[in-house]
């Protein structure tokens, strides 16, 4: 098999250990990242520099290029629609005629609609040790996987799943675990040293730890989270991503033998933006730094913005501090570009948009809205946004034309700022290109 060429600055994995033979190879270890620095005239060896920046000769078969994971798409997945709106659907209905859909009676289950005989079978498709499964004879990791077995046997159902009816508008997609294999994103579970608990989140807990001697932040998904597709979506958001503002992936372990998916990412030693700002607050921290981390911010949004990708859950929480100052956007769990149903999240409502509260529209537009919030909290030193404010009011407020006021010595150029990112119609929202341009004028 000829194999392609790699360019410079292209990402690889070591499948193995290498023992460089002379001082012109690059020795390393297996799961070590190398990059590629030059093609030599013999395709079987590279020129790579490591993470420390040694730079040497590496066999290519050694080593596993590294891509962003491949999604599933999901055309006959429809979300939340009521029984009697599948039926509707799936007229006039023919064998074998099938969607998907959440279910309305066991939250996190599914689903499975397929026309036989005139009428519409409903299959409950059950969750069960994050697995999915119809009969408790068969078990799937996605819903893909089970729709893939079912289109080619019946297998117990009233027929083989035969035309998919595809949803209109915006569509769905799962991922395979195995995709992070192929793609050079599994790591070894082994390789990974799991240490204190550094902080608790919507799918479990995340820990301190060490990958390869390197100290790393570990996400591990709760055992009884039916979330595991949305855990991995995070995840292979993140293989497609790189940024100096942005949280680092490292690898992902899979799910083996009982134990549950680990995400490993870059360590910030600092912790989150609100701890860090309310342990320092206004006598340590300074105008110029805070003007720096909503710099770091918007340029990884804009970053984001450039490529289509929502965030959803732009906070300070959710921003972290490195050991040199240098701000980062973290916890893809719920960006947009993949997809997946995402069970039971309950949205921060005092930093999401007003429309994406009511219509569900997020957009880069709403994560715009967030912003505003973010640099809000950052000029009040992590305040809680709208301090008297009940959750339950803060739209309608909102939608009255109520907007807080600027924190106290926030400069107007900033508040000014906060004020169009909080715009009620979306379009007139500024970009985040823009935002960025601005604050870096201010600097
Ligand atoms: P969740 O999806 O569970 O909200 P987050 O990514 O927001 O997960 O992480 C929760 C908390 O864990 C953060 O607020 C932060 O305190 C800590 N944390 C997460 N990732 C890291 C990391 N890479 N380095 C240091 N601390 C982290
Ligand atoms: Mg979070």
């Amino acid at each position: 098999m000829a194999q392609e060429k790699w360019l410079p600055g292209t990402e690889c994995m070591a499948k193995f250990n290498f023992v460089g033979a002379t001082a012109d190879d690059l020795s390393f270890k297996k799961g070590e990242i190398v990059f590629i620095t030059k093609a030599t005239k013999d395709p079987n060896w590279y020129q790579a520099r490591n993470e420390r920046g040694q730079v040497g000769m590496i066999p290519a078969n050694y080593v596993q290029k590294r891509e962003g994971v491949k999604r599933n798409i999901m055309p006959w997945f429809h979300g939340k629609i009521s029984r009697e709106k599948a039926e509707e659907l799936l007229q006039p209905c023919s064998d074998g005629l099938f969607l998907v859909r959440e279910s309305t009676n066991f939250p996190g289950d599914y689903t499975l609609c397929v026309g036989w005989m005139g009428h519409v079978e409903h299959y409950h498709v059950l969750y069960r040790n994050n697995k999915l499964t119809i009969d408790e004879e068969r078990y799937f990791e996605n819903l893909t996987k089970l729709v893939e077995h079912y289109e080619e046997d019946s297998d117990g159902l009233c027929t083989r799943l035969q035309v998919a009816l595809a949803k209109k508008g915006e569509l769905n997609y799962s991922i395979n675990s195995d995709a992070f294999v192929q793609s050079g994103w599994a790591i070894n579970r082994k390789d990974i040293h799991v240490g204190d608990l550094i902080g608790k989140g919507n799918f479990g807990d995340v820990r301190k730890g060490y990958y390869l001697g390197r100290k790393v932040a570990i996400k591990q998904l709760k055992d009884d989270s039916k979330a595991a597709q949305t855990f991995l979506a995070e995840a292979s958001v993140m293989t497609k991503l790189k940024h100096p503002n942005l949280v680092q992936l490292l690898g992902v372990a899979l799910p083996s033998g009982g134990s549950p998916i680990l995400i490993v990412l870059e360590f910030l030693e600092k912790g989150n933006l609100v701890d860090y700002l309310r342990s320092r607050g206004r006598t340590v921290i300074k105008q110029p730094e805070l003007l720096k981390f909503a710099c770091d911010v918007a340029s990884a949004m804009a970053y984001l913005e450039a490529q289509n990708i929502v965030h959803r859950d732009l906070a300070a929480r959710n921003v972290l501090v490195s050991e040199m100052d240098v701000a980062k956007v973290a916890d893809f769990g719920l960006s947009k570009e993949v997809t997946v149903t995402q069970q039971g999240i309950k949205f921060p409502i005092k930093w999401t948009a007003p429309e994406a509260l009511r219509k569900n529209a997020f957009s880069v537009q709403s994560d715009v809205w967030s912003f505003g919030i973010l640099i809000w909290e950052l000029y009040s030193f992590g305040k809680l946004p709208y301090p008297k404010l009940n959750l339950t009011v803060v739209v309608e407020h909102i939608e009255k034309g109520y907007r807080m006021t600027a924190p106290e010595s926030c400069p107007d150029s900033i508040y000014k700022i906060m004020q169009q990112c909080w715009d009620i119609e979306p379009r007139n929202r500024p970009t985040f290109d823009y935002i960025l341009r601005q604050l870096k004028s201010m600097k």
